[in-house]
């Protein structure tokens, strides 16, 4: 059975959130760049949230990514879809609702993969919203190629050495543990020699050497770790999951982690065309509005069909992954919306920037940020050349090659097969293609 009609109950609860979203965490990205949605230190931040907080939980939406037994409301992928595109309008609204990345992701993996006491320690106050963590698996030399990760986690009597250097660790700065992906069998495949290791961030010789920023913000201000192991000492205790393990247990967190990203894409996208809609019917040039212009209504139809091509997908993605429950079959889906959630935020946020002229692109709209952001959905997780790959790998595995020297849509072929099928049926009057016959 097909539908497109969310029940009225949820609907309530979409509105309620929208709404809430609309008139008390939008505006507090007026008070504070983006980033500092994490910053557990910024006083003035946390006096803010910590009320809202209460307000999601007393509506029953907190961590609406969770099943019930982890603290969520257990609505499934294709709800929670509805619920990201509006928490996605503001980058503080996730963590508000408790479902920000990539706390999301951690979490995730502890409750698969995490012991009894890993559980107690991180799993719990991350759940709760007290504190925040890092995943930290690029380095400075190897992004997307993991092959040439050098990171190595080496035995020692029964403990392990951390050695080695990671980049973009993001929010490493005011995470209480970081998630770090190392070499721990150089001898092997490392999809099949690489581990996980839970390191509280202070740990003796975990070394910042600087936090990165994005374009435009200012040095050491950025939340993106270069992060340097001086022979760290963990336990055993401290691994994730076994030995080796550490590829099987990124991909329960990555998939879930770029399919909610496209969700949330979806409504910044969503925000973008609805201030392009509201300038263009509100400028005027050469006696008329902007939005009477022809190629300026290309425009208009041509984003609002990228945008609602791409909420399709995402929904349909949504839909299978609660069907299937097992990202594995849905791969090429997850991986089709996390390339078209940089091509599509890309494109709304560059329209958005032209079409309010110079206006768009000061630092008096959020649009260059927006763009810049769209720009980072295409490397975040991977870049979209390598989940453009999965996709075409994914569509060519189903169509095999054809053993014929023509290609099946071949005409003459065709023909061919089905005259031999209809032979007698064609000696009969009222056959007019004449086209080969002979
Ligand atoms: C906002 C943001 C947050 C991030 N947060 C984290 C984090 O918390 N933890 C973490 O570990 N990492 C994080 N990253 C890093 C991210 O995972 C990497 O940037 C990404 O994997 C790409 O690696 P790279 O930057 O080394 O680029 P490279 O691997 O050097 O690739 C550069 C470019 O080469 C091209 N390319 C690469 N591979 C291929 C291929 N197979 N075929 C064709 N072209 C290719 C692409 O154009 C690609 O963009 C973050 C990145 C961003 C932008």
């Amino acid at each position: 059975m097909w539908s497109f009609e969310t029940d009225a109950e949820f609907q309530q609860k979409l509105d309620w959130m929208a709404a809430f979203v609309r008139d008390e965490i939008e505006p507090l990205d007026y008070l504070f760049p983006k980033d500092e949605t994490y910053n557990v230190n910024n006083r003035a931040l946390m006096a803010i949230l910590a009320p809202l907080k209460v307000r999601v939980r007393e509506a029953g939406l907190w961590a609406c990514h969770l099943p019930p037994e982890m603290g969520g409301g257990g609505w499934g992928q294709l709800k929670l879809a509805l619920m990201n595109e509006i928490l996605g309008r503001s980058f503080f609204a996730p963590t508000v609702f408790g479902t920000a990345a990539p706390d999301t992701g951690n979490a995730e993996i502890l409750a698969h993969f995490g012991t009894d006491e890993q559980k107690a320690k991180y799993l719990q106050p991350l759940l709760d919203g007290d504190i925040v963590s890092c995943f930290s698996m690029t380095e400075p030399q190897a992004g997307a190629d993991p092959k040439m990760f050098t990171c190595t986690a080496t035995r020692q009597g029964n403990g392990w050495v951390l050695q080695g250097e990671k980049w973009f660790a993001s929010n490493a700065r005011w995470a209480e543990f970081l998630i770090v992906m190392v070499v721990s069998d150089p001898e092997v495949s490392v999809y099949r020699g690489a581990s996980m290791f839970l390191v509280p961030t202070k740990t003796l010789g975990v070394e910042f050497l600087r936090n990165s920023g994005m374009a435009f913000e200012e040095a050491e201000h950025g939340a993106h770790a270069y992060l340097r192991f001086n022979d760290v000492k963990l336990s055993d205790a401290d691994l994730l999951g076994e030995p080796g393990d550490a590829f099987k247990i990124a991909q329960t967190r990555l998939g879930g982690g770029r399919v909610h990203h496209a969700m949330r894409t979806v409504g910044l996208a969503r925000r973008a065309f609805e201030s392009i809609c509201e300038r263009v019917q509100s400028r005027t040039t050469q006696g008329d509005v902007l939005a009477r212009k022809q190629m300026v209504q290309a425009d208009i139809a041509d984003l609002w069909m990228e945008i609602e091509q791409f909420r399709l997908l995402v929904m349909q993605t949504a839909w299978k992954i609660d069907k299937y429950n097992d990202y594995k079959v849905v791969r090429q889906d997850i991986a089709a919306a996390k390339v078209l959630s940089e091509r599509v935020m890309v494109s709304v946020a560059s329209r958005a920037i032209h079409l309010h002229g110079a206006l768009g692109i000061s630092n008096e709209m959020p649009f260059g940020e927006w763009l810049l952001w769209g720009h980072a959905l295409g490397l975040a997780d991977g870049p979209s050349e390598v989940h453009q790959i999965t996709v075409a790998k994914e569509a060519l595995g189903v169509v095999a090659p054809t053993e014929n020297l023509f290609p099946t849509e071949h005409i003459p072929s065709g023909v061919q097969r089905i005259r031999a099928k209809y032979a007698n049926e064609l000696k009969l009057p009222g056959h007019r293609r004449g086209w080969l016959e002979q």
